[in-house]
Formats: C-alpha cells, sequence, structure tokens
C-alpha cells in the first residue's frame, strides 16, 4: 500500500487564488467513549475537543481539536488560540494565505492548528465542488484495512473482546500493564487474524524493555508502537534490531523535526493530525517519511468523524491506517463516514463529505 510521494502535489496547484472573507467560530464538545477505555497513562471515559467551523459564502469547513489530558492544552487554550487567529480573518484573505499565516504563527498549538487547518482545506474543496482528497492527487473511495482498538485489561477481558472484533479489522491492542505476555496470549488463543501493539512508552528500564522486545516477536505482530520513553532513542533502535516486526515511533515523533533522528533507529513513524498541526504539515511528513525510508501508521486521538474524515483523506499515502476514533465513541455529532469489513468508506460529496448532525 506505499504510494510514491510524487502523488502528493505542491500546494501550490491546490487552492484559487480565491479572496474571502471568512468567518471562523469554534465550540467546545465532549466526547463520549461507548466503554471506559484503558492505555498504560490511565483510564478514561471521554475526551474534550474544540470544533471549528469556518464559513465563507455559505459553504462551511470543519475542523476538530481533540484534546486528550496528556496533551495538557485546556478547551479554554484552544479556543482563545482560534478566536486570536480568526482576527487574521476579517480582511480578505486568501485560503493559502490563511494557511501560511497559521502554519507560521509559532504560538498557536498545534491541536488549534489541526482544527483551523481541517477547516480550511474542507472550506477550499467545498467551495471548488471537489472531494478533499483530490486536492493533492488521492482518488480512493475505500481505505485500509482499519484498526480496531483493544484498551488495556486483563488477559480474560482481552481475548473476550478480541473475539468480537468485526471480521476484517486489524487488531490493535494496547499494553503497557503487569500482564502484558499474558494478554497476547490470551488474544491469541481466540483470534489468529492481523494484529499490532501499542506500547505507549510503558517498557522503561533497558532490561525490561529487551526481554519485552524478544518476547514479543513469537506473536507475529504487524507492528511494535512506542514501546519505550519518547526520549529513549537509542533503546528504540536497540528494540528495533531485535524484533522482525516493524517497530513505529508515535511519542516520538511529534512534527517534522523528529524525523531525521528517527531515521535507522526504527522502522516507521505515527502521524497525527493534532500532534502536527493539520493536513498540511502531515503532507510534509509523509514525504519527509518516505524520503527517510520509514513507514507509515496514520494515526488518531479519540476523535468525531470530523477529525477522522480530515486524517482519512490522507490514508492511502499511508501503510496503515490507525483511525478507527467513530467506532469508539457514543456521540458523532458528525455522519458520512462508513466503516465496513475493516476498510473505511469515504463520503464522496465534496470537501470531507460528513454532515453535521449535532
Ligand atoms: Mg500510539
Amino acid at each position: 500500500m506505499v504510494k510514491m510521494n510524487s502523488k502528493i502535489k505542491a500546494r501550490s496547484n491546490i487552492f484559487n487564488a480565491y479572496l474571502a472573507k471568512m468567518k471562523i467560530s469554534k465550540s467546545g464538545f465532549r466526547i463520549e467513549f461507548k466503554e471506559p477505555f484503558k492505555i498504560a497513562l490511565g483510564v478514561r471515559t471521554g475526551t474534550d475537543c474544540v470544533m471549528v467551523e469556518i464559513e465563507e459564502g455559505g459553504k462551511v469547513g470543519y475542523g476538530e481539536a481533540s484534546l486528550p489530558p496528556y496533551l495538557e492544552y485546556s478547551s479554554e487554550q484552544i479556543m482563545i488560540a482560534v478566536e486570536k487567529f480568526s482576527t487574521s480573518l476579517d480582511k480578505k484573505i486568501s485560503i493559502e494565505n490563511a494557511l501560511e499565516i497559521l502554519h507560521k504563527d509559532s504560538n498557536i498549538p498545534n491541536p488549534a492548528k489541526a482544527a483551523i487547518d481541517e477547516a480550511l482545506w474542507d472550506l477550499s474543496a467545498r467551495i471548488k465542488g471537489v472531494k478533499l482528497r483530490s486536492l493533492f492527487g488521492n482518488n480512493a473511495d475505500v481505505i485500509g484495512p482499519c484498526t480496531f482498538t483493544l484498551g488495556l485489561d486483563t488477559p480474560e477481558q482481552m481475548a473476550s473482546k478480541a473475539m468480537r472484533i468485526p471480521l476484517g479489522f486489524l487488531l490493535k491492542a494496547k499494553l503497557g500493564g503487569e500482564e502484558d505476555i499474558a494478554c497476547l496470549e490470551a488474544i491469541r488463543s481466540v483470534y489468529q487474524g492481523p494484529m499490532g501493539v501499542d506500547v505507549n512508552q510503558a517498557w522503561k528500564e533497558r532490561k525490561q524493555a529487551i526481554q519485552m522486545a524478544e518476547l514479543v516477536d513469537e506473536f507475529d505482530l504487524e507492528f511494535l508502537e512506542q514501546p519505550c520513553p519518547k526520549e529513549e532513542l537509542d533503546l528504540l533502535a536497540e528494540i528495533s534490531a531485535i524484533t522482525s516486526c516493524p517497530v513505529i515511533a508515535d511519542e516520538s515523533c511529534q512534527t517534522i523535526d523528529d524525523i531525521s533522528k528517527l531515521k535507522n533507529r526504527c522502522d516507521g513513524i505515527n502521524i497525527k493530525l493534532i500532534k502536527c498541526g493539520g493536513i498540511s504539515p502531515a503532507l510534509k511528513m509523509i514525504k519527509s517519511a518516505r524520503e527517510n525510508g520509514l513507514m507509515i501508521l496514520l494515526g488518531c486521538m479519540s476523535e468525531t468523524s470530523c477529525g477522522i474524515a480530515a486524517a482519512a483523506q490522507l490514508g492511502e499515502l499511508c501503510d496503515w491506517v490507525d483511525l478507527d476514533g467513530p467506532l469508539l465513541i457514543s456521540n458523532d455529532p458528525f455522519e458520512g463516514l462508513n466503516y465496513e469489513r475493516g476498510t473505511i468508506i469515504l463520503p464522496t460529496s465534496p470537501g470531507l463529505g460528513i454532515t453535521k448532525v449535532l
């Protein structure tokens, strides 16, 4: 599923020289999970986020800033950043200029950038009447296989949940507890399909991490994500050398600046729009990752169909699509994105193609 970099068109071809007087608005929203979700960093029942809408000439572009607690941004901080940025839209300005101003401003937190960036891309494509992904040469309406995430739990519970995973999905097991190998054994006793694991930095001691890396090799994994603390890049390299499955950096890879440090230390990176600041920087990261020989896991936070539809526009350019956010939440305010037998079926109407229903 690896695609050529040449597929990513230069941005100057993408936008109309469209002068607009855009209206930007934002609102807080609480994403509720279908069931409590546990990872190595803790357990939670929902996630705060800020939804952004940018309107011009009757068209509305949507974006989302999901704020899991470890990002340490409050909704208020993000709303203030969006409000500040919106003053630069008071005058007539092209969408391309708005994106330039956004990404040059180092004071805007990346989740706020992501929400505004997504909304600007969505608006641009809706004005043009085309699918967002077509702006950078992507055409696929079906992407996948998509992951289905199992939160960290007891071996018995993880096995029980693994049995209920819908057909066709790639199981992604959250690890980093006291019984990681028992969890893998329990899952594998009932599920033989494709599986990756995400340790969320939990194998903190070198000896433990090396031992675990040797043991997990027995379980035929698609990938091993962020096994050790994010700053321990030499340990990440040691683990990569031991395991035969691809080792993916997530917390160790926040933005494009991290990619050169990860080259030759791991096999791939996890790109998330919230981490890097939206579709524009994600496109640059994809290009850089390929130039540095790295695979790409396209990831997400707990997000609604808005943020997920934005990320999914890039799915065709990545190796794995870890975009199961909408499957895990109970109050999705958008519709249009569908999951079928492990694939994501993207809407074909203009922009992100999603419709606001709440
Ligand atoms: Mg991860």
